[in-house]
């Protein structure tokens, strides 16, 4: 499958699942935007090492997707036609504490995040009658987890609004669907880990063991690479009818 000539739009993909599917996504020839809120020359560089490795045009743009305005402008920087909503932050505390300023950080950037960069990016995609919106949703946007009702909100959330979407755009040319994935060993995971170690009483292998991989049965994290293939298979030709749902890579948590 080849993706040349095609623009993809990466949300926080400076580290972790989104950088792993702009590297997918420019392996199959997709020249890449690499976003994150940081504009440090080490961001600079990543975007630089994947133009060089795989011969496509790469660039980061520093945009705070907590803001709307930076949302859209991220957009309009850009010739989008693939757009992956990926940046997201976790936090995780009973709800009778939860800080209420995390929980609408969360909400920010994990949900309305993807509403202001799908709103920006879906007049040129209509427009040239071909698009791909993926949303970057997780199992929480399908089951729950106790002290994560900020990110399982979200990402409940996010679900609904891929379908929303994907309706809007059916027979458009656009399709919009959420990829689900269960554990992935990236920085966002490896930070929760002294949170949970705490609110469980648990050393950090188990907190492996017992509370991440518990509901995975597989007892594997899944890649970020499998995630860019994912990705990439759904900004393919033989994906242009699946619209509107979610795929979920996840080791059979969602099976359960
Ligand atoms: P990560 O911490 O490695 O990456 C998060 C990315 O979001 C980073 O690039 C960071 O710079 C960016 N980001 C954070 N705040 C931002 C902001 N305000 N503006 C712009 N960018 C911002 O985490 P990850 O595990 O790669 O998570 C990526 C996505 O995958 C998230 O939406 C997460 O919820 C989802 N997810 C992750 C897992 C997992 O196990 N790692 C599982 C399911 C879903």
């Amino acid at each position: 499958m080849s993706l040349n000539g095609k623009t993809a739009v990466i949300t926080g993909s400076n580290s972790g699942i989104g950088l792993g599917i702009a590297r997918e996504l420019a392996r199959a020839g997709a020249n890449v935007v690499l976003n994150s809120f940081t504009n440090r020359d080490e961001d600079h560089a990543l975007a630089a090492e994947i133009a060089a490795e795989f011969g496509v045009e790469a660039r980061y743009v520093a945009a705070d997707m907590s803001k709307g305005a930076d949302c859209r402008r991220l957009i309009a920087e850009a010739d989008c036609d693939i757009l992956v909503n990926n940046a997201g932050i976790q936090f995780v505390a009973p709800i009778d504490s939860f800080p209420t300023d995390k929980w609408d950080t969360i909400i920010a950037i994990n949900l309305s995040s993807a509403f202001h960069t799908t709103a920006a990016a879906l007049p040129a995609m209509r427009e040239k009658g071909w698009g791909r919106v993926v949303n970057i949703a997780s199992a929480h946007g399908l089951t729950a987890s106790p002290y994560k009702s900020a990110y399982v909100a979200a990402k409940h959330g996010i679900v609904g609004f891929t379908k929303v979407t994907a309706l809007e755009m059916a027979g458009k040319g656009v399709t919009c669907n959420a990829v689900c994935p269960g554990y992935v060993l990236t920085p966002l995971v490896e930070a929760q880990i002294p949170d949970t170690m705490k609110e469980y009483g648990m050393d950090r292998e188990t907190v492996i063991r017992e509370v991440m991989l518990a509901r995975q049965p597989s007892k594997e994290f899944a890649t970020v690479e499998q995630l860019g293939g994912t990705v990439n298979f759904l900004c393919s030709d033989a994906a242009a009818q699946i619209t509107g749902t979610t795929i979920s890579v996840d080791g059979g948590w969602t099976a359960l």
